[in-house]
């Protein structure tokens, strides 16, 4: 029988001692959740500024969602990729026109969809590109966030996420984050590259915005080096950053938008996180078929990828995020927050400076890397009835789901103000 859980120092103490250690969760145990809000397990509302890592854009247990998992949940769940089944068809063709893509392949959490874009971007090195076997290298950046698997893992510059999981994985070169220059020069110099993995925000490093001609600047370099642009969009994409793609740059028009001259295409998307708006793990990555056809049977898949019950959950999260104008909300929200923050930057001693886009943005805090300053305002926060968490010490995200209002927003504005300028260190 599960333990009944009927206070918060219960359930800590339960996970303290039988779960793993790998992660430090903020102390709040929640119990429910409904578009913004969020409730501990003693009653107590929080508006919910973290939305599971940009996994709920549409909202704590959107009923549009709901509807459609439970639909199908009595219906048909999981076939395998043995067979098919009626679900996935119909979702590859909307996931597809949805973002502008010939195809889409079917995977379940966001590190997998990125080992999948990995293993794409390699196939096609050795076997159109035509590097010798063994030699396809990857290009990616330094702070990146893609994941936690041991290959992934291998290239990122986070030693807490890297120290003593070795062997790993060759085939990668780190460069500086939002530096063409380094990328043009890396691509000269060794033709063997394959592809760039870039997140166009990196959420994880702390929301770091990259200079506004980055993104058309590391498209042509790729292109005129016939390497692979690979956006890992699971953060940042399906609304978040105020376009339905970060990569979409200023345009919030309501499907893939390539007729927008600002609209970069990347060759290769990478979705995961809101693509299921929280209900279960969906991920996908995108391309078109001179990419995608390297894969042929048998060469790459995933009992659960493609699921039934998974494809049907995604396509209705799609469309609430289409139906409900979520990637306008974000923008036009997002301006106002950065506006209330750098009020807040003039006012306060503690916060140098806000950055983001849409509806991901982050305020850095003036402390030491390792202080906990950051720490103890989201604590503060906590008591004010607003959850957000710092990432990398002294930067606080600020990420809320994109279906909330504009006075909700000026509500948790005064909260954050108020929080803030009555911190005492
Ligand atoms: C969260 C995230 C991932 C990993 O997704 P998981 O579902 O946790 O495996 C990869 N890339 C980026 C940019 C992310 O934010």
């Amino acid at each position: 029988m599960l333990d009944a859980i009927t206070s918060s120092e219960q359930a800590i103490a339960l996970e303290d001692k039988h779960g793993a250690h790998n992660y430090h969760p903020l102390p709040v145990v929640l119990t429910r959740g409904e578009g913004v809000y969020l409730w501990d397990v003693e009653g107590k509302r929080y508006f919910d500024f973290l939305s599971a890592y940009s996994a709920v854009n549409q909202g704590h247990c959107h009923p549009r969602i709901k509807a459609s998992l439970l639909e199908q949940a009595e219906t048909l769940t999981l076939t395998s990729r043995a067979f098919y089944n009626d679900i996935l068809g119909p979702y590859e063709k909307y996931v597809t026109e949805y973002f502008g893509f010939d195809r889409v392949l079917p995977m379940n959490t966001g590190v997998e969809a990125v080992e999948t874009a990995i293993k794409i971007a390699r196939k096609w090195g050795h076997e159109v590109k035509g590097v010798q076997e063994s030699e396809a290298t990857i290009v990616v950046a330094n702070n990146n966030f893609h994941g936690r698997t041991t290959t992934v893992i291998s290239f990122s510059s986070d030693e807490n996420a890297r120290r003593n999981f070795g062997p790993y994985t060759p085939g990668f070169i780190n460069i500086p984050y939002d530096d063409v220059e380094a990328l043009e020069k890396v691509l000269e110099e060794n033709p063997n590259v394959v592809g760039f993995l870039i997140e166009p925000i990196q959420g994880e490093a702390g929301v770091n915005t990259p200079a506004d001609d980055y993104i058309p600047r590391i498209s042509e370099a790729c292109k005129k080096h016939n390497a692979l642009m690979i956006a890992d969009e699971i953060q940042t994409g399906i609304g978040r950053t105020g376009s339905l793609l970060a990569v979409c740059g200023n345009c919030s028009c309501e499907g893939h938008c390539e007729k927008q001259d600002t609209y970069i295409k990347p060759d290769i998307v990478i979705l995961g996180k809101a693509l299921s708006g929280g209900f279960y793990p969906v991920s996908a990555v995108l391309a078109d078929n001179p990419i995608m056809e390297v894969i042929k049977p048998g060469q790459h898949g995933s009992t659960f990828g493609g699921n039934p019950l998974g494809a049907k959950v995604a396509m209705t999260a799609l469309e609430v995020i289409r139906d409900e104008k979520l990637t306008q909300n974000a923008r036009k929200l997002g301006r106002i927050f950065r506006e209330r923050m750098e009020s807040l930057v003039k006012k306060s001693e503690w916060v140098t400076l806000v950055r983001g886009k849409g509806l991901l943005n982050a305020i850095v805090i003036d402390q030491p890397e390792n202080g906990d300053v950051a720490w103890r305002i989201c604590l503060a926060l906590r008591d004010n009835g607003l959850l957000a968490k710092p990432t990398h010490g002294n930067i606080i995200r600020f990420a809320p789901p994109l279906v909330m209002t504009e006075e909700e927003l000026h509500i948790c504005c005064d909260i954050i103000e108020t929080t803030i300028l009555n911190f005492k260190a």
